[in-house]
């Protein structure tokens, strides 16, 4: 016998109807604040180009080099399963020329990513991502309002311990000139470093302050900190941004190890991660910055731009673990109850009527006996349950039961729905 069983992938997860309220929840807390800073949707393709993230992203990132689902096409093309949104979205704005609508454009979108991860708890290969991005604006007010529409939704969902980590990374004027210092120092430093930072130390030795070997604390804790070598710009932006980040009373920490692994980010890189009660991080659940050199990189004009992405995944198995309040579904006052084969045919026609003047119902047409029916109606907390039998069918009337009361009343069938009306407008 076949013993293959059929299931999902490894890291990837079905959401079940009942996740759904938590992942409503969460749309809940992104839909009013994108709406209140005027943020306006955007779809992009799950598949693009894999030029899109090679260039955007980076191909010395883990994220592409490592992680990325890239496959042919039968057509031969490169293709691959978006890992995040930033590239997409910029590739969009460059396609859609939308350097001619009134700057910034501020765009947000919501949707699987997929990156080929070791899963665990909270990393998955398949998860869904916010991403908020405003094109075409250099000021700072700019990196703190996204900051802030982060923290706003995190505020919203209850989460009382979120802690914002930020740092500068500089420009193409001085980061290649912090890059040498670091290298330097971090080459006398080689053999007390981890296999994987002795390999970043060529590709990319910023990577080196992010990594969270024990090892490489120490080696960490003396390194150079670019915030001491940002050029003059880069300076005057920062101060800037804690500067609005001040005003806006954000609770934010400086964090000279932030690095952020994508090879895009220019100026300001910030994170939002949870604590528990003892301060101890529960992981990112925040990440963002600016990226000043993306449009261009990708064929564009030199666009400055700032995002952030969320890790939806990640919110919601917090908030169910913390059982933070979801909308209650609205279960509908009235049940439909029939009885017979007359009955149940004629019973889909009415309630194809209720459903045509708006009036919420529910039914169990599946169900025969009539005691299963009203035991459905009662857990539902129905106030009227609508009986209709082989009598009622026949004589075109309805039974309308009183669920509180136990009380019932006869009603014409065509006056059935007005009648239902004027009781729920009673009430
Ligand atoms: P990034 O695109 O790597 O900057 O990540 C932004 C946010 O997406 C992180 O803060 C996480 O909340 C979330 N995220 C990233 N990778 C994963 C993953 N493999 N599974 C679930 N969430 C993720």
């Amino acid at each position: 016998m076949n013993k293959f069983k059929l299931q999902t992938l490894s890291g990837m997860h079905d959401i079940l109807p009942d996740d759904q309220k938590y992942y409503q929840r969460v749309q809940k807390a992104i839909d009013s604040v994108v709406k209140y800073y005027g943020f306006e949707k955007i779809e992009t393709p799950i598949l693009e180009m894999a030029e899109v993230f090679y260039k955007g992203t980076g191909v010395t990132t883990d994220v592409v080099g490592k992680e990325m689902y890239s496959f042919k096409t039968k057509g031969g093309d490169i293709v691959a399963l978006r890992p995040e949104f930033t590239p997409s979205i910029a590739r969009s704005y460059i396609e859609n020329g939308m350097h001619n609508l009134p700057q910034p454009v501020k765009l947000y979108a919501v949707g699987p990513c997929f990156r080929y991860e070791r899963p665990q708890a909270g990393r998955y290969r398949q998860f869904e991502q916010l991403d908020l991005e405003v094109l075409g604006d250099s000021n700072p007010s700019i990196d703190g309002q996204i900051i802030q529409m982060s923290y706003d939704i995190l505020k919203d969902l209850g989460f009382k311990n979120a802690s914002i980590q930020v740092n500068s990374i500089g420009d193409s004027e001085c980061r290649p000139y912090f890059k040498k210092i670091l290298t330097s120092y971090l080459k006398s430093k080689k053999s007390s470093l981890c296999s994987d930072c002795q390999r970043r130390l060529k590709e990319n030795p910023l990577r080196v302050l992010d990594c969270k070997e024990e090892k490489c604390q120490v080696v960490k804790a003396g390194a150079p900190q670019i915030v001491d070598h940002l050029c003059e710009a880069c300076h005057a932006h920062f101060k800037q941004v804690l500067e609005f980040l001040d005003e806006l009373e954000l609770p934010y920490e400086l964090n000279p190890y932030l690095v952020r692994g994508l090879d895009y980010y220019t100026k300001t890189v910030f994170e939002i991660i949870d604590k528990d009660e003892n301060g101890i991080s529960l992981g990112s659940l925040f990440g963002g910055g600016r990226y000043d050199g993306l449009v261009k990189i990708l064929g564009g004009r030199d666009t400055p731009a700032c995002g952030v992405a969320c890790g939806i995944d990640r919110i919601v198995s917090i908030i169910r673990s913390k059982d933070v309040k979801t909308a209650k579904v609205e279960e509908p006052e009235i049940f439909m109850a029939q009885l017979g084969q007359m009955a149940k045919r004629k019973s889909l026609k009415l309630f194809e009527e209720f459903r045509k003047a708006k009036i919420p119902m529910a039914e169990s047409f599946s169900k025969d006996s009539l005691r299963a029916q009203l035991r459905s109606a009662n857990k539902m907390g129905a106030k009227w349950v609508l009986i209709f039998g082989q009598k009622e069918a026949l004589e075109n009337f309805v039974t309308v039961r009183d669920m509180k009361t136990g009380t019932q009343q006869e009603i014409a069938l065509d006056k059935v729905v007005e009648e239902m009306k004027k009781k729920l407008a009673k009430k």
